[in-house]
């Protein structure tokens, strides 16, 4: 699925998520990452009231250009980029959270009790065709990733993206290029399936799921005849135990966060802006600000929030525009545009004739069947 995008406000879910569930074999590390951000808290708190902790001003100017002297300083060796559904939309791929043009105004024809239904776990193993239905009409595939996609891609070639946390689960960071270590996929993925029975949990790829959709198959596991369910998070699960280890090593060793196309209101996605240490520059690429600390609690000194424009603002900048003309920006003022626009365009045309060629070969086959199937029933035609 492709609408991939984020998956909808599954905020009150998330923000009790980080807390261990019953029956999870990896509380103790939940337990921990609940306790970090304690911790975090606590220091932020404390920080923040008591002028602790070091805020060394490392870009010289809060401006894309600044971002970009920075990153050719050679001293920008570990960045983060944090994306969401922004960075999908020049693919084509819709917003669910956008009025109108969003997921759940498409869903009645479902019949669903009420919208959300459609990603609770405890309904998809009663009634798991919604769901497969609405993944057929928005199956990962038919999309090419975007020039952010791609300048991520870079970066990783460059060999200065530590990871890319992102809450898309349509699969375009790894079309892109991006490997399942350079990715936490903090609400799952399509690219991996697996059986829902506890004791069972065989893995399926990619093809086998995408050919069980198309066929309008529910997919059932082949040990146990359980549902097979794509690896996104579902409303009422945990996010994948690797968000919360990652981000505990990761963060701390950020020397650039890069945020893209999320409007930062999902946690416990959210909130991972603050884990960075305070001197870490932090660079929004987005249709709109986003991430700013609410004024009152800043008041009452909890901080962690981006502060673009105060007078105290010291490491926030904010690039007001869409992520591909934001990323095409950054990398014309890092002197790699002609590099991106030329990766960006022999991938499109390897998707391409990749495309058609699998299509081509889907024509054949069923062109041999057609033929095949003919043969007998066709009258002679000679006597
Ligand atoms: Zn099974």
């Amino acid at each position: 699925m492709s609408d991939a995008s984020e998956l909808p406000e599954r905020k009150e879910e998330e923000e009790v998520s980080p807390e261990p569930e019953e029956q999870s074999d990896d509380s103790s590390e939940e337990e921990e990452a609940a306790g970090d951000t304690e911790m975090d808290f606590l220091r932020n708190l404390f920080s923040s009231t008591l002028g602790l902790g070091s805020a060394d001003k490392v870009l010289d100017d809060l401006t894309l250009d600044g971002v970009a002297r920075y990153i050719n300083s050679g001293k920008c060796k570990n960045i983060i980029c944090m994306v969401g559904a922004g960075i999908s939309t020049s693919a084509g791929i819709p917003d669910f959270r956008s009025p109108g043009t969003g997921l759940y105004a498409n869903l009645q024809k479902y019949n669903l009790p009420y919208p959300e239904a459609i990603f609770q776990i405890d309904y998809f193993k009663k009634h798991p065709e919604p769901f497969f239905a609405l993944a057929k009409e928005l199956y990962p595939g038919q999309f090419k990733p975007t020039i952010c996609h791609y300048f991520m891609k870079m970066l990783k070639d460059k060999g200065i993206l530590k990871r890319c946390y992102t809450q898309n689960i349509d699969t375009l960071e790894r079309v892109a290029g991006l490997e399942g270590e350079d990715l936490i996929e903090a609400h799952g993925t399509f690219y991996t399936s697996h059986c829902v029975s506890f004791c069972c949990r065989k893995e399926y790829n990619l093809d086998w799921m995408k050919e069980k959709i198309f066929s309008d198959d529910i997919p059932k596991c082949d040990k146990c005849s359980s549902l097979v369910k794509p690896d996104i998070v579902f409303f009422g699960e945990n996010l994948p135990v690797r968000f919360f280890t990652s981000m505990k090593m990761d963060f701390p060793r950020c020397d650039l966060l890069i945020v893209m196309g999320t409007s930062l209101q999902v946690q416990p996605f959210a909130s991972l802006v603050s884990r960075v240490s305070k001197s870490c520059p932090r660079l929004l690429i987005n249709m709109e600000r986003a991430g700013q600390a609410d004024p009152l609690l800043g008041l009452l000194g909890f901080g962690g929030g981006m502060d673009f424009d105060s007078d105290k603002a010291y490491r926030d900048v904010a690039q007001i525009s869409t992520c591909d003309d934001g990323c095409l920006a950054l990398a014309d003022l890092l002197g790699w545009k002609a590099e991106l626009e030329e990766l960006v365009k022999q991938e499109h045309t390897r998707i391409d004739s990749q495309d058609k060629k699998e299509r081509s070969c889907e024509k054949k086959e069923a062109a041999a069947k057609a033929s095949s199937a003919s043969v007998a029933p066709e009258p002679k035609e000679e006597e």
